[in-house]
C-alpha cells in the first residue's frame, strides 16, 4: 500500500521546544486509494474534524467537496451552494489540520497559486523549514480575482477512478470573488500518499459559492501558515504513517 518514497522524501521531527509552536495534521485514508474510486466512508465529520482549527475533505460517493475552518464544516455540492455537514456525514477523505501557532503574512496583490505557493515556501525557509520535509495549513482570507471553483457530481456503485469523475466536474467562475479559501502545502512527491503542491477548498464570504479551489489571483489577502507534522492514517489497513 505505501511507498517508502515518502518517508525519504520527508523528515522526522524530533521532539524539541519549537514543537509548542506545531500543530498536528491527520490525514484520513491515502491518495491512491481515492484515485482507485474508493469513496465509501472512511471516518465521519465529526470524528475528522473534531478540534480542527481547517480542514479539506470529499463527501461520501463525491457528493460534495467538504471545507472546514472557524469550527464550521462544510460541504459544496454538484450545485455549487455550500451547505453545513452533517456530523454523521461519512467521508473517503480527510485532511485535517489542529492545534499550533500560525504565522501571519499579507500577500501582495496579483499573486495566482504559483506566487502563493513562493510566498509560503519562502515563509518556511525563514522559519528554517522546507517543503518538502513538513505539511503546513494554510489559511488566506481576502478578495480575489479569477477564481475558478469547482464541485463534481454524486458517483454511485461501481465506483469509477477520481480522473474519470473529474472528466464531469462542474465549475464555477468568479471574476471577483471574497472569502476564505483553505488547505495545505503538501511536499512535491508523487508518491500516491498525499496530493502533492497547494492544495486549497474555498467558501464565499457571503457563503453562496465554494468549493475546490482551481485558480484565483489575491486582490487584498492575509495567507495565515501553521508548520505542522503529520499522520496518515488509513483506517482500511490500521496503519499510520508519520511524517
Ligand atoms: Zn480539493
Amino acid at each position: 500500500m505505501f511507498d517508502a518514497a515518502l518517508a525519504a522524501a520527508v523528515t522526522r521531527t524530533e521532539p524539541d521546544p519549537a514543537k509548542a509552536r506545531q500543530g498536528h495534521i491527520q490525514q484520513t485514508e491515502i491518495v491512491r486509494d481515492l484515485f482507485e474510486g474508493h469513496y465509501e466512508s472512511a471516518i465521519t465529520v465529526a470524528e475528522a474534524f473534531k478540534d480542527a482549527v481547517l480542514g479539506i475533505g470529499v463527501a461520501e460517493a463525491v457528493d460534495g467537496e467538504i471545507v472546514a475552518f472557524d469550527d464550521t464544516v462544510w460541504r459544496v455540492p454538484v450545485d455549487g451552494i455550500p451547505v453545513i455537514a452533517e456530523p454523521q456525514q461519512g467521508l473517503p477523505f480527510a485532511v485535517v489540520a489542529q492545534g499550533g501557532v500560525s504565522i501571519t503574512e499579507q500577500v501582495a496583490a496579483g499573486t495566482d497559486f504559483a506566487g502563493l505557493t513562493t510566498l509560503i515556501d519562502e515563509v518556511l525557509k525563514a522559519a528554517g523549514q522546507h517543503h518538502d520535509h513538513l505539511v503546513a495549513a494554510i489559511r488566506v482570507d481576502g478578495t480575489f480575482t479569477e477564481v475558478l471553483l469547482r464541485s463534481e457530481p454524486r458517483q454511485t456503485p461501481p465506483y469509477r477512478p477520481i480522473t474519470e469523475v473529474l472528466d464531469h466536474e462542474v465549475q464555477f467562475a468568479f471574476e471577483i470573488w471574497a472569502g476564505t479559501m483553505v488547505g495545505f502545502r503538501f511536499p512535491d512527491v508523487n508518491d500516491q500518499v498525499v496530493i502533492p503542491g497547494l492544495h486549497l477548498h474555498g467558501l464565499a464570504a457571503d457563503r453562496n459559492s465554494g468549493g475546490h479551489c482551481h485558480r484565483g489571483v489575491t486582490a487584498v489577502a492575509t495567507l495565515r501558515i501553521w508548520l505542522d507534522d503529520a499522520d496518515i492514517f488509513v483506517p482500511m489497513t490500521g496503519v499510520h504513517y508519520g511524517m
